[in-house]
C-alpha cells in the first residue's frame, strides 16, 4: 500500500503493518500534537499514536519519518480532469483523441497523490472522461485519489456549459430523459445555474438558466435518489435561485451577498468559492488580459475574499475547491494556491486545513475521508513538512 508524502512530492510504498516515528500530527478529530509520536498501523489502518520521549530507542524496523507531520490527506472539492489548465479551446479539440486525454488524466491523478490529495470531486465533462477515470481508479487500473464525479452536468441547451453537458431544451425534455441521465452513472448532480463571470465587466455574469420551479424539480429528482446537488452559480439572481431551489453546494458564487450567506447558513448549504481561477491570473501574471481586465479581476478577487471572510465568521460551511483544469489552475498544485487564498481571506491556517479535510469530506458525501484517528486507512493520510 501507499502513503502520500506531499513534503517530498511522492508516495511511499509501505507494508500493511508497521510503525514509524513522526514529528507530530494534526487532525480535526485529535487536534494538534507537535511532539514526536510513535505511529503504529495494522492491516493498513492506524492502530495507535503515542507521544514519545526523545531518549527512547526503537526497533530497527521502525521507519523514521521524524521530519514529517502526519495529516489527513487533502480533498479538492472542485476539479475538471478533462481540462488541462493550459488552453481551453485546444483541449476541447483534443477530446477527439481520447488516448491523449487519458494519458493526461493518468498523469494528473498520479500528481494528486504525490501532492497529498487523496480525493477529488470532478465537476464533469460531456464525453465522460472523469467518469471513466473514476472507474479506472476504483478498479485499481490507475493509481490516483478517490474520484467523486458528476459524470455530465445539467445545463440549458444553447446556453453556457456545452462542454459540461448535452443541454436540455426545457423541463419537458429533462423529464423525458431523466431516467436515462441518472442511469448512465452519477455520484453527484451538477447543475449549471448561470453563465460565467465576465473579466471585462465587474458584476457581469452570464444569464440564469432556470427558474426556481424548474431547478427545484431537478434538485428533487436527485435528492429522491439520495444524490447531492452542486450548483455552478454566480451573481445575485442565480445564487438566489440555487439557494431557494435547495441545492447542497454553491460552486464559485462570485458576487455573493451577505443575506445569501445567512440563508445558506440556515439551510446548511456549503460554499466552494474557487478563488484560484481569478486569483491565479493575478498571482502568476500573464499577458493574455488587458489592463482593464486585470483591474476588473482585482476588484472581483477583493470582493470574493471579503465575502469568504464574512462566510467564515457567519459559520457558513466553506469548502476548498480549485476548479483545476481552468486556465492557470493546474491540477494538484493549485490546491495549495486555493488554501493560500483562503488564508489571505483571513481564515486561520488550521481552520483552512479543517475545511480542506473534514468539511470537504462532507461536501463529497464521504465522511470517512478527511480524518485521522484510530482506524483510518494509511492510504488516506499524508506526510507534510511543517504545520506553520
Ligand atoms: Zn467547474
Amino acid at each position: 500500500m501507499n502513503i502520500s508524502c506531499s513534503a517530498e512530492q511522492k508516495f511511499f510504498e509501505i507494508p500493511y503493518e508497521g510503525e514509524a516515528v513522526v514529528a507530530g500530527f494534526w487532525s480535526p478529530e485529535l487536534g494538534l500534537c507537535s511532539q514526536s509520536v510513535l505511529l503504529k498501523w495494522k492491516e493498513g489502518k492506524v492502530n495507535s499514536l503515542q507521544p514519545l520521549d526523545h531518549l527512547e530507542s526503537y526497533p530497527k524496523t521502525t521507519l523514521l519519518w521524524d521530519s514529517y507531520f502526519l495529516l489527513p490527506g487533502w480533498i479538492d472539492a472542485h476539479v475538471h480532469l478533462a481540462l488541462d489548465s493550459l488552453d481551453f479551446y485546444q483541449c476541447l479539440e483534443n477530446w477527439a483523441q481520447p488516448f491523449l486525454i487519458e494519458e493526461n488524466i493518468k498523469g494528473f491523478l498520479q500528481h494528486y497523490l504525490e501532492m497529498g490529495i487523496v480525493a477529488i470531486r470532478d465537476g464533469g465533462d460531456l464525453p465522460g472522461f472523469s467518469w471513466r477515470a473514476k472507474k479506472k481508479v476504483k478498479e485499481g487500473v490507475w493509481s490516483g485519489p478517490r474520484v467523486i464525479s458528476v459524470h455530465e452536468a445539467v445545463n440549458r441547451a444553447g446556453m453556457y456549459g456545452r462542454f459540461l453537458g448535452r443541454g436540455f431544451k426545457d423541463l419537458l425534455e429533462w423529464r423525458e430523459k431523466e431516467i436515462d441521465f441518472f442511469g448512465q452513472g452519477i455520484d453527484q448532480l451538477k447543475v449549471v445555474v448561470t453563465g460565467l463571470i465576465k473579466f471585462d465587466d465587474f458584476q457581469g455574469v452570464g444569464p440564469t438558466q432556470w427558474t426556481v420551479e424548474e431547478l427545484g424539480e431537478v434538485v428533487e429528482a436527485a435528492h429522491k435518489r439520495g444524490i447531492p446537488v452542486m450548483a455552478h452559480a454566480s451573481g445575485e439572481e442565480g445564487i438566489s435561485v440555487a439557494i431557494t431551489a435547495g441545492v447542497d453546494s454553491i460552486e464559485h458564487g462570485y458576487y455573493m451577498k451577505t443575506g445569501q450567506l445567512e440563508r445558506m447558513k440556515e439551510k446548511g448549504i456549503a460554499w466552494v468559492p474557487t478563488v484560484a481561477p481569478i486569483g491565479n491570473l493575478l498571482k502568476y501574471p500573464t499577458d493574455r488580459y488587458s489592463s482593464h481586465e486585470i483591474d476588473t479581476l482585482k476588484r472581483i478577487l477583493e470582493v470574493q475574499l471579503t465575502k469568504i471572510r464574512e462566510a467564515y465568521h457567519l459559520k457558513v460551511r466553506l469548502g476548498v475547491g480549485t476548479d483545476a483544469g481552468a486556465y492557470r489552475v493546474p491540477h494538484a498544485q493549485s490546491f495549495y494556491d486555493e488554501m493560500d487564498w483562503m488564508v489571505q481571506a483571513g481564515i486561520p491556517k488550521l481552520e483552512v486545513y479543517r475545511m480542506a479535510t473534514h468539511e470537504n469530506a462532507q461536501i463529497l458525501g464521504s465522511p470517512e475521508l478527511g480524518r485521522l484517528d484510530v482506524g483510518t486507512p494509511m492510504s488516506l493520510l499524508q506526510l507534510v513538512s511543517d504545520l506553520r
